[in-house]
């Protein structure tokens, strides 16, 4: 039977070094505070949305909530940036995402504050990843996932790693993070060949692919630890990971849930930026 790595225990001991930190900043007069911007009503953001406020106001984080119509134009929502960019009382900054469609999002992505930046959303934060400094706003799923291994004491250095996903909110700033561990990375995607065979040869297996059930028992062995990012409705309308949970946990040496896995840990790694942003704007 494996060990579950739940993620409600790595969330909760990042969530209790951002209290202390809240407490310390108060005591400078500082209200660490996160805008959010919502284009429009999307059910998904709304339920995010509110997930989000949830756990600020767990920890003492401001938020505030900026909701424009999903037509706004692209010089709009820049000046909207900008006004955010300039007020001091906001620390931190997140735009869900993907924008609308007649949005040029490299536009966005340029305008918002590097510093205000909690959701590496600006190409300069995400370079930053690429060179191995790990100091400012990495993506917070990557992030979740490094965090768990770590929590878990899961040793990195010289593990052989597969991940699944070469995307760039997921696999390919996970690369990097991994590598800055020392760990022996293979990407993997959907052209890749015999994965099953990658896959159990790996120490650590990270798959984000967003097909629920999709990796059984073929892919792993006794001694793989098993960190699950997807997130999709399986046939019955649950929410599934990628891994058929109820398959391969009686198999594998240590595995992530989905629910209560790597997603448990997202939210908390972006109100860990908030800190950091209100520390240094
Ligand atoms: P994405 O851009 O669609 O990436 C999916 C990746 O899976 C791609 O690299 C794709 O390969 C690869 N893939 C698809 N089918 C495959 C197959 N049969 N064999 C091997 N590789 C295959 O999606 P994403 O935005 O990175 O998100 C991936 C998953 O993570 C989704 O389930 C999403 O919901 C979840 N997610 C979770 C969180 C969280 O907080 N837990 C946050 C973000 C995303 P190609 O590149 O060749 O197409």
């Amino acid at each position: 039977m494996a060990e579950i790595l739940k993620g409600n225990l790595v969330a909760n001991h990042i969530k209790e070094k951002i209290r202390a930190d809240v407490e310390e900043l108060s005591k400078i007069n500082k209200v660490p505070t996160l805008a959010i911007v919502r284009l429009g009503n999307n059910p998904g953001d709304i339920s995010y949305e509110k997930s989000i406020i949830k756990n600020c106001d767990s920890v003492g984080i401001k938020t505030k909530v900026i909701e424009k119509d999903e037509k706004i134009s692209t010089e709009e929502l820049s000046n909207l940036m900008e006004e955010l960019n300039e007020d001091d009382n906001i620390s931190g900054i997140l735009v869900f995402r993907p924008l609308p469609k007649h949005i040029d999002e490299e536009v966005i992505r340029n305008k918002i504050s590097p510093k205000k930046d909690v959701d590496c959303m600006h190409p300069l934060n995400l370079e930053r990843i690429f060179e191995g400094d790990m100091s400012g706003f990495a993506p917070c799923t990557p992030k979740a996932a490094m965090e768990v291994l770590k929590y878990y004491n899961i040793p990195i250095e010289g593990k052989k790693v597969v991940v699944v996903n070469r995307s760039m909110v997921v696999g390919k700033p996970l690369t990097m993070m991994l590598l800055k561990e020392n760990a022996t990375v293979t990407v993997c995607h959907s052209k890749t060949r015999d994965l099953h065979k990658l896959t159990n040869d790996a120490d650590i297996v990270v798959v984000a692919l967003g097909k629920a059930k999709y990796f059984d028992e073929k892919y792993f062995n006794e001694n793989s630890v098993v960190i699950d990012v997807g997130v999709s409705l399986d046939q019955n309308g649950k929410i599934s990971g990628d891994v058929d949970y109820e398959r391969v946990h009686t198999m594998v040496s240590k595995i992530t849930p989905v629910p209560g896995g790597v997603g448990s840990v997202t939210t908390s790694i972006l109100l860990s930026h908030v800190i950091i942003a209100c520390k240094n704007n």
